[in-house]
């Protein structure tokens, strides 16, 4: 490895990641040198590539689909809201050279909708659809701004009911099937299925937003999702997850630089290339 510090993030497939183009973008804005790759890492081959890059030197790793849970086993400490997701997406070699996990989707998300789009969550009606990964990775900081209450819909409903046991303290949660919704409308629905993926959208009743809500869907992709059309018959505040993508990057760009890149910029560049 060079003298500059390096980077990368490890994933599988990892050929359309944006994160090498989001950081170097950050780094410029700040002024660090700093190079960030993107590595094909199998799940199978994760424990020996993660050792390999820190023993040449490496910095820090991000982690996407589907090394998450993995290296949440694989790092020494870890932070509360790592613990809480069960899953890591960010690794930073401590002074003593063992390795912390953090998880930075759920401050991306929330810096997203909150700052981003101006919309408040305090005693909002939130209706979380899917119940993996990035479920349980956002509904810790969701929480903490202190909504009225919280459903989660799934397709497996025993796999929703299961993280709403896991994380109800004073604010209600509830989960569910999507046949079994309540006939109620949402001040935000948020998509976490993967179906988006598949160009799916999940079974939803028509009745569920009006033109106050928030619609968004964690996925993103170059056109709106299937999930970002169907929302936008009801609301013109319809999203896509390219600004989570971009807030998750600034926390962990944070994390290993001490310095707090502006977002707006590589947003604003992310949203022209689609064009
Ligand atoms: P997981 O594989 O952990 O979970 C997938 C979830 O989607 C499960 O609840 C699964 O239901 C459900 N699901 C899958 N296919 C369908 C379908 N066709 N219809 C309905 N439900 C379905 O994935 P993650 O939680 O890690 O990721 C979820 C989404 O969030 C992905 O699209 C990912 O790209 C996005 N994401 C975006 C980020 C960003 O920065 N913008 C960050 C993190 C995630 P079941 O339990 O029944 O299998």
């Amino acid at each position: 490895m060079t003298n500059i510090d390096h980077y990368a993030v490890f994933g599988d497939p990892i050929n359309h990641s944006k994160s090498p183009f989001i950081h170097h973008h950050f780094a410029e804005q700040t002024s660090q040198k700093l190079h960030y790759s993107a590595q094909q890492v199998s799940a199978q081959q994760f424990n020996t590539q993660l050792t390999d890059f820190f023993a040449r030197g490496g910095k820090g790793i991000n982690c996407t689909v589907p090394l998450k849970e993995i290296a949440y086993k694989a790092v020494s400490q870890l932070t509360d809201r790592a613990e809480y997701a069960k899953a890591v997406n960010t690794i930073i070699q401590q002074p003593d050279g063992s390795l912390l996990g953090d998880n930075t989707d759920g401050v991306g998300l929330i810096q997203d909708i909150t700052i981003n789009h101006h919309v408040s969550l305090k005693m909002s009606n939130i209706l979380i659809l899917g119940a993996g990964g990035a479920t349980r990775g956002i509904l810790a900081p969701l929480l903490a701004q202190a909504p009225k209450q919280i459903i989660i819909a799934n397709r497996t409903p025993s796999k929703a009911q299961q993280l709403a046991l896991e994380f109800t303290r004073k604010i209600p949660i509830t989960g569910c099937g999507f046949s079994d919704l309540p006939t109620q409308q949402f001040d935000l629905i948020l998509n976490a299925t993967s179906a988006s993926l598949s160009n799916q959208v999940p079974p939803l009743p028509n009745d569920l937003l009006n033109k106050h809500s928030t619609c968004y869907d964690l996925a993103y992709s170059n056109k709106p999702t299937p999930f970002v059309r169907w929302g936008q018959q009801f609301t013109d505040k319809s999203l896509d997850g390219l600004g989570m993508l971009v807030e998750q990057a600034a926390e962990a760009f944070y994390l290993w630089r001490g310095i707090r890149p502006v977002t707006q910029t590589v947003i604003q560049d992310l949203i022209n290339a689609r064009l």
